[in-house]
């Protein structure tokens, strides 16, 4: 079987955007590759967290990707931080990417922008942080959302780097994009995409937000003065609420336009709303009865760590071996 790597960071509650560019494809895929999905809790410090929310947010984390579908006895589902070979890779892996390369990421500039009081190393080397995640465990596919793009093709170049100087070490990966909720934008400014830490909570989708609140946030998401249900980048509100519609209900953009003839964007907007109720209830209701089962949750970790961790080992060591560290003895 082919290997998959993916991980979400623990910042805040997950929004629709995670769920159509991320989450959904992850349980699409996992029957036909060998699964590693992680919490990244170490990429979320790259931004001040209070430690005990971390800590809840990361487990609330967990037990979604297992609600979602995920079955955790096929699938290693496990915390970022219970596996060591992260950071140790990550460290090498440093030492093989050039200033230049981070400068050039437009995620380092709009989260240090976003947060100028706090510009640490780690926001600047997160992208090899993440590729260590990925050629840890020799992933051939990187399910993620169009904005994380341009890390994956990083970690490519490092991956390549790597293997010219010292032989094939590291299977280079590809990219998985989803066809419909790649990028899912706010629904209050539709230029900036939905992100699970953007202060304003009427611009996201939450997978926990209750009918009521889903229906509401999508009443009031901005549009525009057209009065025209089209498909065009002119109309970015509107072509926002169609493909969140399209992801939701599996239709084509041109089913959702056909259907929406004539209509107004109230009728639109009650439609992705009650498209995205149906969605997540389910996911809700399996949180919610996960949630009462500590101890199997706990078994999840302490195994899946300890999967995670032997896969982990083999490359680190082989790396470690190639880069000239002493052997163990
Ligand atoms: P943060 O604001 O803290 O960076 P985030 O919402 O961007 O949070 P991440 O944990 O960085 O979430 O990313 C998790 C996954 O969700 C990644 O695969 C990413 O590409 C995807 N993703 C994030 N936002 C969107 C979006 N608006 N549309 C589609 N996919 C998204
Ligand atoms: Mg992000």
């Amino acid at each position: 079987k082919k290997v998959l790597f993916s991980g979400m960071q623990a910042t805040g509650n997950l929004t629709l955007g995670n769920y159509l560019g991320a989450l959904k494809n992850w349980v699409t895929l996992s029957d036909e590759y060998e699964c590693f999905y992680s919490v990244v809790d170490m990429h979320s410090i790259t931004v001040r967290q209070d430690p005990a929310t971390l800590r809840k947010r990361a487990r609330a984390l967990l037990t979604l990707y297992i609600a979602a579908g995920l079955d955790p006895k096929k699938n290693c589902i496990y915390y970022q931080s219970h596996v060591s070979g992260h950071a140790e890779l990550s460290w090498i892996l440093n030492c093989f990417t050039y200033m230049g390369e981070l400068s050039r990421m437009t995620q380092f500039k709009d989260k240090s922008a976003k947060h100028a009081d706090n510009i640490n190393a780690g926001l600047f080397t997160y992208p090899v942080l993440m590729a260590a995640d990925i050629l840890l465990y020799q992933a051939d596919v990187v399910p993620v959302g169009i904005d994380q793009m341009q890390h994956l093709e990083l970690t490519r170049d490092i991956a390549i780097r790597f293997n010219n100087i010292y032989g094939d070490v590291f299977t280079v990966p590809e990219a998985y994009i989803g066809k419909v909720g790649a990028k899912i934008m706010s629904l209050q400014e539709p230029s900036k995409k939905m992100s699970k830490s953007d202060e304003n909570p009427n611009g996201s989708i939450y997978l926990m937000d209750d009918p009521d609140t889903i229906m509401r946030k999508c009443k009031r998401a901005v549009t525009d003065s057209e009065a025209c249900i089209a498909y065009r980048d002119e109309q970015p509100g509107l072509k926002n609420l169609l493909d969140i519609y399209c992801a939701c209900t599996e239709k084509t953009t041109d089913e959702a336009l056909r259907e929406f003839e004539g209509k107004g964007y109230g009728d639109l907007k009650m439609a992705v709303g009650e498209a995205v109720v149906s969605v997540l209830k389910p996911l809700q209701d399996e949180v919610a009865r996960l949630e009462k089962d500590k101890s199997y949750i706990d078994s999840i970790i302490k195994e899946n760590a300890e999967k995670a961790s032997y896969f982990a080992n083999k490359t680190l060591r082989k790396v470690q071996r190639k880069v000239g560290f002493p052997d163990r003895i």
